[in-house]
């Protein structure tokens, strides 16, 4: 088990396998992003054996991200050796679902267990324009390929003011009558040089809760409002699915925290919010044994921050988004 000074037991790793994307989504990542040359990114039996350290610490759930996860070469070979990794319960991706058409099925059988597909709106044209290409078609073509496949699906909608906290976020709650997704809605975050935009753009958990029940009626509250994960969760009447909101700006969950992040250059990180990074690539390239990688993750991890300092306009400045992998 991998304490934290606070007794919280960090067992959940997310992976940035890339920091390439297929899309350049606006709050993300800006349209001219520099990507980092393949050779200062984690190769894969470097991220295996990283995996296999992490695994024997106590993590068990492990979710890959970018960038845009699918655009890694031999993904579906990595998804497998990933999940016969002794230790490892869960293998999850967060990805645009853009290549789960071809994927979805290869990578459930290589073990995958789910994904968290990005969809801010259902609308075409405003698809579009938020990712600055995207054709939100392939988008249902991926999550239709995933429910195939097998795969628990659910769907993330980042809001925005203005742009799609109106029809938008009914229209995809909407989803949750039909179909047993998870629906999460999720405050945009303030990154580095765009952060003041994002914080005039959250729109609040209470808020959106009210946009949605004015349409399809009210919202039951689950398991008595403890987190899934980082998500609130409530239900339409005669819901199939359930609505799942991710308040880390005006709600944060820090207290209940079990996350590290690992970013595709090997660095690794306790908060989202935080700029604090451990380097991990550079003992990793030199030479370090497991035990002494091993010493130094568990170190890391005694020291992850408290919680964000948001409130405090404490603000990270070092990556964008897609650098990290949410
Ligand atoms: N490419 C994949 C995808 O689209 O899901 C994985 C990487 S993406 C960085 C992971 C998640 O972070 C997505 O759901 C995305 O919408 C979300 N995200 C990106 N920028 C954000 C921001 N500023 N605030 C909140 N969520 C953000």
């Amino acid at each position: 088990m991998a304490l934290d000074r606070f007794s919280r037991d960090i067992n959940y790793l997310r992976i940035s396998l890339t920091d390439k994307c297929n899309l350049r989504c606006v709050y993300c990542m800006p349209e001219d992003m520099t990507f980092r040359p393949r050779a200062e990114l984690l190769q894969d039996d470097e991220i295996l054996r990283l995996v296999r350290i992490f695994a024997a610490l106590g993590f068990h759930k492990f979710r890959l991200t970018g960038g845009e996860p699918t655009v890694r070469a031999g993904i579906v070979d990595l998804v497998q050796a990933v999940a016969d990794t002794p230790g490892v319960r869960t293998v999850a991706m967060t990805t645009n679902g853009l290549m789960l058409d071809e994927l979805a099925a290869p990578l459930a059988a290589a073990g995958l267990q789910r994904v968290n597909v990005s969809i801010d709106t259902m609308d075409p044209e405003k698809f579009k324009k938020l990712t600055r290409w995207g054709d939100v078609q392939d988008v249902w073509a991926g999550v239709h390929a995933a429910q195939d496949a097998g795969l628990g699906i659910k769907l993330n909608c980042v809001v925005v003011r203005g742009y799609n906290d109106g029809q938008d976020v009914v229209d995809l709650a909407q989803l949750t009558l039909f179909q047993p997704w998870q629906v999460r809605y999720i405050e945009m975050m303030p990154f580095g040089d765009v952060a003041d935009f994002q914080m005039a753009g959250v729109v609040s958990e209470e808020e959106l809760r009210k946009t949605i029940s004015a349409t399809l009626g009210p919202l039951t509250l689950l398991d008595d409002g403890r987190l899934d994960g980082e998500a609130r969760l409530f239900q339409l009447t005669e819901g199939l699915g359930t609505l799942g909101f991710i308040s880390s700006v005006t709600a944060p969950f820090c207290a209940t925290c079990t996350r590290a992040r690992l970013t595709a250059d090997g660095r690794l990180r306790l908060c989202l919010l935080r700029d604090k990074e451990v380097n991990v690539m550079e003992p990793l390239r030199n030479g370090a044994s497991d035990r002494e990688l091993e010493a130094m993750l568990r170190e890391a991890i005694w020291w992850k921050p408290w919680g964000h300092g948001l409130g405090k306009n404490v603000i990270p400045l070092n990556r964008v988004m897609s650098e990290i992998g949410g």
